[in-house]
């Protein structure tokens, strides 16, 4: 799955250069020019990730970073400041409201690319390709293959992507709605029952190599991903 970016900037040659070059990296690109049009459209979809430029017409990026933190939905977004205001005093205005990360225009679309992935990596690891492996247990996101012990496990998109979000939240307690809203995406509307099956069908995925254990079902809160 690729991670959709959300580009509010309201200078069109950099909001084409931004887009253009995170699509060739493989990022499915959203850009609107106004923070007005952006926070409308975050009401329909999530990103996983904001790129605001803090000189808008009407909100300034400054202030829908605000608004976006302020949100119980919208809390843990990441955010990226893009500035022409290069000033000590700026930078930590913006990473006061709750921003990531801030750059300073102009800047390498190179390094822009760079920080989005640390960003990623920090706050949503299960967006990145990076390879993990915990207990014999490997998985490879940029393949989409998952072995354990060296033996070839074979399972459904759901199921990988629930396992990728396991190994990289170990050993913390995740509710169905948890897992519904960070595996499946927030507003869709699917029952909770439904995450118990992939949960059943990821175990038994893993019971060729033994790691079926590594899921622990915690009674009356959720599920969790640990060797105890
Ligand atoms: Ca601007």
């Amino acid at each position: 799955m690729n991670p959709t970016i959300m580009v509010v900037e309201d200078e069109p040659a950099i909001q084409d250069l931004i887009q253009i070059n995170l699509e060739m990296s493989g990022y499915r690109v959203l850009t609107h020019d106004s923070a007005e049009d952006a926070l409308k459209h975050i009401q329909i979809e999530l990103p996983d990730l904001a790129l605001l430029d803090w000189m808008l017409p009407g909100m300034s990026g400054l202030d829908m970073a605000r608004r976006l933190r302020s949100d119980s939905r919208t809390k843990t977004l990441p955010i990226i400041l893009l500035t022409a205001r290069g000033e000590e005093e700026d930078k930590l205005k913006g990473l006061e409201t709750g921003a990531d990360d801030y750059m300073v225009k102009p800047f390498s679309v190179r390094e822009l690319e760079a920080r989005i992935k640390a960003v990623l990596r920090r706050r949503a690891p299960e967006l990145t390709q990076d390879m993990i492996e915990y207990h014999g247990l490997k998985l490879d996101p940029a393949s989409h293959k998952v072995s354990g012990n060296a033996k070839n496990l074979s399972m459904g998109p759901t199921e990988f992507r629930l396992l990728h979000f396991f190994m990289t939240h170990l050993e913390r307690v995740y509710s169905r709605t948890q897992l519904l809203d960070f595996v499946w995406g927030d507003h869709v509307f699917i029952e909770e029952r439904t995450v118990d099956v992939h949960i059943r069908r990821l175990r038994s995925a893993l019971t060729p190599s033994g790691h079926e254990n590594l899921i622990h079902t915690v009674r009356g809160s959720g599920y969790r991903f640990a060797l105890e």
